[in-house]
C-alpha cells in the first residue's frame, strides 16, 4: 500500500494562511493518510487539526517547527527542527513557546521602527491580517509592504536586516524531547551558509552538523522537501541512513498563495 503522508504543513497560526480544519479537510481530500501541523515556535493550531483528523477519520500529528541557533565554527546560523508527537501541554514546552512568542514581538517592534526610519509607510494593523492574530512573522511585514505598493526587490534582506533572539538548536531538541516528541532537521539544503550545495564541501559540513546533533538527541532529518531534489534527497537518505536516523518528507506548504 503506498501511503500518502505530508510531515510538514503550516496553518495562519505561523505564517501560512489556512485555517487547520481546511487545511485537514484539503488533505484528506488528496487522499492523504497523514499530515502533521508544524507552525513556527507554537501549537495553538494543533488542537483543531487534530479535533478536524478525528471528524474526518485522517491521523494528524501534532508538531512544531523551532528555528534555532546553531555555532558553526564561530559562524551563528540558523537551523530548523521539527517536533513530531509533541505534548502540547508540557510545561517545558509552553515556556520554551513563551519565550519566543516574546523575543518575536521584540523583533518585530525593533524591525516597524526600522522599516519606518526608512520611510516606508507601516503602521502594526497593516500587519494583522485575520482577527484574534498573534503570530506575526516577517511574511506578514513582507505581504503588508507589497499591500501597500511598498515592496523593494531585496525585500527579504531588509527584514533579515533586523535580528531575533533565538533559543539554540539543541534546546529546541531538549525541548521536543522533554515533550516526549521527536526531534527531526527541517530542510537541510536551505542551510545556505554551510556553503554551494554543487561543492562537496556542504556535504562534509552537514554531515559534521547532523553527526554533532545526533549527539544531543536528533531523531530524524528531513530527506524529501521541495528544496531537494531527487538526487540530493537519495544523498540525504544515505547520510541519515549513517547516522541511524528516522527518514521524513515534508512540502512546508504554507497555503495557495
Ligand atoms: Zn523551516
Ligand atoms: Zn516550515
Amino acid at each position: 500500500m503506498n501511503y500518502k503522508v505530508d510531515y510538514h504543513v503550516h496553518s495562519y497560526f505561523s505564517d501560512g494562511t489556512m485555517k487547520p480544519t481546511d487545511l485537514v479537510k484539503m488533505y484528506k481530500g488528496r487522499d492523504y493518510d497523514v499530515v502533521a501541523l508544524t507552525d513556527h515556535d507554537g501549537v495553538d493550531g494543533v488542537y483543531e487539526a487534530v479535533i478536524a483528523g478525528e471528524a474526518l477519520e485522517m491521523k494528524v500529528i501534532p508538531g512544531i517547527e523551532i528555528g534555532g541557533s546553531y555555532d558553526f565554527g564561530g559562524q551563528e546560523i540558523e537551523l530548523h527542527i521539527l517536533g513530531y508527537h509533541i505534548d502540547t501541554e508540557n510545561a517545558a514546552l509552553k515556556a520554551c513557546i513563551e519565550k519566543l512568542r516574546a523575543s518575536r514581538r521584540d523583533r518585530n517592534e525593533r524591525l516597524l521602527v526600522h522599516l519606518q526610519g526608512l520611510g516606508y509607510d507601516l503602521v502594526y494593523e497593516d500587519l494583522i491580517e485575520r482577527p484574534g492574530q498573534d503570530y506575526i512573522g516577517k511574511p506578514n511585514f513582507a505581504r503588508a509592504l507589497k499591500r501597500k505598493g511598498g515592496a523593494p526587490d531585496n525585500v527579504w534582506e531588509l527584514l533579515d536586516s533586523v535580528e531575533r533572539e533565538r533559543v539554540s538548536a539543541y534546546e529546541a531538541i531538549s525541548v521536543i524531547q522533554e515533550a516526549g516528541g521527536m526531534a527531526v532537521l527541517a530542510h537541510p539544503l536551505k542551510t545556505k551558509e554551510i556553503g554551494s550545495l554543487e561543492e562537496e564541501n556542504f556535504w562534509n559540513n552537514l554531515d559534521a552538523i547532523v553527526a554533532d546533533l545526533k549527539k544531543h538527541s536528533l531523531k530524524g532529518m528531513e530527506c524529501y522537501h521541495p528544496s531537494a531534489d531527487h538526487d540530493q534527497a537519495l544523498k540525504l537518505v544515505v547520510m541519515a541512513g549513517k547516522y541511524h536516523l528516522h527518514i521524513t518528507e515534508g512540502s512546508d506548504f504554507h497555503g495557495d498563495e
